[in-house]
């Protein structure tokens, strides 16, 4: 069965250009199998693997709900960690940039109350963090749940086997009863069974099929040799049409030395290593996970904390001696629900690697032919898509609303020619379709560029 269009529902336009725009083609099966119900406003417990588009059901479904005009806590979102509550406000915040003036605020432990008091005192729509810090608010009085319309509990069964069950029974205390509550979990144990009962009125069970859900990912190894490896590396790009992709090398000379070789060959590349200075890290990420260039060269420890899980495929240019770090490398490609592509190369002295990867996955690993393989003649690999800096940020209170607000209504783009939209303290970056980046970049030309009330300077990045 074909995945679902988001059309198939009742969102509004904008927000279905706002999908398009973050491509979001289709809807995962657990998107499709919950909300339906999560728009029906009924109570949900849904259980599937990571990975697997949940945050997305949520959001979506709270989003929905929200009136903006209305300045009071309508949702609250339960994570189990700091760092699970930064990527699911992230991630509701890219689904709400379309809809003006939503405020999501964050409440998790490491950062100062005082502040977080302050932006719930200006009227938070949203608020995301864990039971902890969202108890020592409400102990604080500093938080008022009596309006909240959606609860979710993400990772409820990681919640509960961090000990958090007393915090989120008496949070929950606190809300209206008339609430609707979503229950997000991997697993379905007893203790989530007896504490649904409690807290949730007529759940609609959801389990999405395992195999559905898995990340899968396909793996191919192809023998080379020092003088072919280049051009081997080449074909694999023009073979698999490759949009989106990280290769990975040991060094940094080598990561310098790819690069500049598939420049050479009409592709469009960036290097990602350790030298680079904090802006220019953050501007070579932005351009390769907001598509304005579809390969990233990059070594391991460069890589770290590199927080793109989308990637159409992983390339090993040289197979890593230790299998854990291979694992760790290909984990980085396959969506949710779509099927990610390894790639790697090796030559007859790296052999021993190939068997000691074997050992460790406890299966063969599949040779291709690199003869098989497309040629690359005639080929290039460039992005359409540009990006956009201007020069506000954070620091004068820039959200993505105001600045999808000023390409739309003012500069006259249409919201599908606008893509990921990334703010910085100082800076935001904003993808543009390469054909709307003239119109965009005249706006702020003549003088009336304004975001916000204020004229601010912006140009093209490359
Ligand atoms: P989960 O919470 O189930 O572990 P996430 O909500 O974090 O999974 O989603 C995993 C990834 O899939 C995220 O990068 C998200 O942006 C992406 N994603 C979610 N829904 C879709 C969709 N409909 N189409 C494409 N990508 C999606
Ligand atoms: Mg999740």
């Amino acid at each position: 069965m074909p995945n679902a269009s988001f059309s198939s529902l009742p969102f509004s336009k904008t927000l279905l250009n706002n999908l398009d725009s973050l491509a979001y083609k289709t809807m995962t099966p657990v998107q499709s199998a919950s909300l339906p119900a999560i728009l029906e406003e009924k109570d949900l417990i849904v259980q599937a693997k990571t990975g697997s588009g949940k945050t997305a059901a949520f959001g979506l479904g709270l989003l929905q709900k929200i009136n903006p005009k209305f300045f009071a806590l309508q949702a609250l979102v339960l994570c189990p960690t700091r760092e699970l509550a930064d990527q699911v406000a992230k991630e509701i915040r890219q689904l709400a940039r379309c809809i003006p003036n939503i405020k999501l605020v964050v409440l998790c432990g490491g950062k100062p109350l005082g502040p977080q008091a302050d932006s719930l005192e200006h009227g938070a729509h949203i608020a995301v963090g864990t039971p902890g810090r969202i108890k020592d608010h409400l102990s604080r009085s500093t938080l008022d749940l009596s309006s909240v319309d959606t609860l979710v509990l993400d990772e409820a069964d990681r919640m509960l086997d961090m000990g958090f069950h007393d915090e989120i029974t008496n949070i929950i205390q606190q809300t209206p009863s008339n609430r609707q509550t979503l229950l997000f979990s991997a697993t379905y144990p007893n203790t989530i069974k007896k504490m649904c009962r409690s807290i949730q009125r007529d759940p609609v069970v959801i389990k999405v099929d395992e195999t559905h859900a898995e990340n899968t990912i396909e793996e191919n190894f192809y023998l080379t040799n020092n003088y072919q490896r280049k051009e081997t590396l080449l074909n694999l790009l023009a073979h698999h049409q490759l949009k989106s992709t990280v290769i990975f090398c040991h060094t940094k000379v080598q990561c310098h030395e790819i690069s500049e070789f598939l420049k050479d060959n009409k592709v469009q590349a960036l290097a990602l290593n350790g030298d680079l200075d904090q802006r220019d890290r953050d501007q070579v990420l932005v351009r390769f996970s907001n598509n304005s260039c579809p390969v990233l060269v990059a070594t391991d420890v460069a890589a770290r904390g590199l927080d793109i899980k989308s990637l159409q495929a992983v390339i090993n240019y040289e197979l890593p001696h230790d299998p854990e770090i291979y694992t760790h490398r290909i984990g980085r490609t396959g969506r949710a629900g779509e099927t990610g592509l390894a790639l790697s190369l090796y030559t007859e002295s790296e052999i021993e690697r190939i068997i000691s990867l074997e050992d460790y996955l406890g299966k063969p690993c599949n040779n291709e032919s690199s003869d098989s393989l497309r040629k690359a003649t005639d080929f290039s690999l460039q992005s359409n898509v540009s990006t956009l800096q201007v020069d506000a940020g954070k620091k004068n209170k820039i959200r993505p609303g105001d600045l999808l607000g000023a390409l739309t209504k003012d500069a006259g783009l249409a919201g599908s020619q606008i893509g990921k939209i990334n703010i910085f303290d100082q800076l935001s970056y904003i993808a543009i379709e390469q054909d709307a980046l003239p119109k965009a970049l005249n706006y702020f030309r003549q003088g009336k560029g304004k975001i916000k009330g204020r004229h601010v300077k912006a140009r093209e990045i490359r």
